[in-house]
């Protein structure tokens, strides 16, 4: 429970103790602790509207039962989360958070739960019943937990994914070694071949290693450098870069960029996001391809695309190679080197600078991805300067 609920929540409980006190019975002691220290102020309307006023005010449902489990007092969140009418009795709130108050009622312990409502849509909520003092009833508080379960969901799922990933390499490696020992000394030629096998199989490691932890380095908003940052320089490195290696395949490269068009954001990670594409550009293009690498400008905007005219991608899924993992072809994206996370990274340093990645491609003919971008004001001959 976060400190605000926790709060709320005490605050809450007092309140409809006293009001279910005062409902019960002119309680002469409740009488006495108000009446020996007389508040200033308007008394009646402390004790009555504040109380609604109050679980209005209140960004979590509550609902305040009392001594027999009526429902006695319940703020529009709770009837919205719970898909309940004005004037709700205790058989309509759903079974989980009756038996709970249940629960709390008979053991005078508080009991919190997780509990799944799919009235009128799917959701998570930490329901928590707190038994008031002197069995006068009991405070139910929700708050919807759903983006945080499903965020949790991701994350579990994400690790084991990368854990399987990262299985592979090291069960390769583990086997390519133990074929080496096995071969030594005698057959050099085989010790040659799997030593060969074993840096393969290293480097797909370090890639898998290197991605997941650009990845990491992306999710984490205190790494992100807010900058102006000149979209052509940062082409120019990573184009330089991948030169001898577009060479060695003979593929033809060729850019077209305009100058003086800068973006606000982080260079490192825009510089990784033209990196990725490059690097799929060429692994995906044959010997004697070509890939086109241009930055222009479109109204307030900036366009980073990449084409080349290799395998391409089928129309079916095109919609998935963002995902995380996903190859369309396994074999080839593990023969080239791929960890399956270079457009999951792409996907993401264009979210965080404002941008999205478009693509466009056809199996057989080649792909490109064109990248918007929001121009920053330090843009040569930009409106915003
Ligand atoms: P990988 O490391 O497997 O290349 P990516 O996330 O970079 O992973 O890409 C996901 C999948 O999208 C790839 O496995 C590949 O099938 C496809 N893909 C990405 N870029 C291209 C491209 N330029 N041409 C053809 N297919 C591509």
């Amino acid at each position: 429970m976060n400190l605000w609920l926790a709060l709320s929540v005490g605050l809450v409980a007092g309140l409809a103790l006293g009001l279910l006190l005062r409902g019960r019975s002119s309680s002469n002691a409740v009488e006495h602790e108000f009446s020996s220290e007389p508040p200033a102020g308007n008394s009646e309307r402390v004790d009555g509207l504040v109380g609604e006023e109050l679980l209005e005010a209140v960004s979590e449902g509550v609902i305040v039962l009392n001594d027999v489990m009526n429902p006695v007092l319940a703020n529009s969140a709770a009837r919205e989360q719970l898909s309940l009418d004005r004037g709700f009795g205790f058989a309509e709130i759903p079974s989980e958070v009756r038996s709970m108050a249940r629960r709390a009622f008979s053991t005078g312990e508080p009991v919190v739960e997780i509990v799944e409502v799919w009235n009128p849509r799917q959701r998570s909520l930490e329901v928590n019943v707190v038994p008031l003092a002197g069995e006068a009833g009991a405070v139910v508080s929700l708050r919807d937990v759903s983006d945080e379960q499903r965020a949790q969901t991701i994350r579990r799922r994400f690790v084991t994914h990368a854990s399987h990933e990262l299985k592979t390499p090291v069960a390769g490696i583990q086997a390519l070694a133990e074929a080496v020992l096995e071969a030594l000394p005698d057959d050099p030629e085989a010790v040659e071949r799997f030593g060969q096998r074993l840096v393969l199989e290293s480097e797909r490691l370090g890639r898998l290693i290197g991605d997941l932890l650009d990845l990491s380095r992306l999710e984490d908003p205190g790494s992100f450098l807010d900058k102006p940052v000149d979209l052509a320089a940062v082409i120019a490195v990573e184009v330089a870069e991948i030169g001898p290696r577009v060479e060695a395949k003979r593929i033809r490269l060729q850019t077209e960029v305009t100058p003086g068009l800068f973006a606000r954001g982080d260079d490192q990670q825009l510089a990784l996001l033209v990196r990725n594409l490059l690097d799929n550009a060429y692994r995906y293009t044959s010997e004697e391809g070509s890939i086109e690498v241009s930055l222009r400008r479109e109204l307030e905007g900036a366009i980073i695309e990449v084409s080349d005219d290799g395998v391409g991608i089928p129309m079916k899924a095109q919609a998935r190679v963002f995902e995380r993992f996903f190859r369309v072809d396994e074999a080839r994206s593990r023969t080239s080197g791929g960890t399956g996370l270079g457009l999951a990274i792409v996907k993401h340093v264009a979210d965080l600078h404002g941008g999205h990645v478009e693509l466009l491609s056809e199996f057989g003919e080649g792909s490109t991805f064109r990248v918007h971008l929001p121009l920053a004001p330090e843009t040569i001959g930009s409106e915003a300067t």
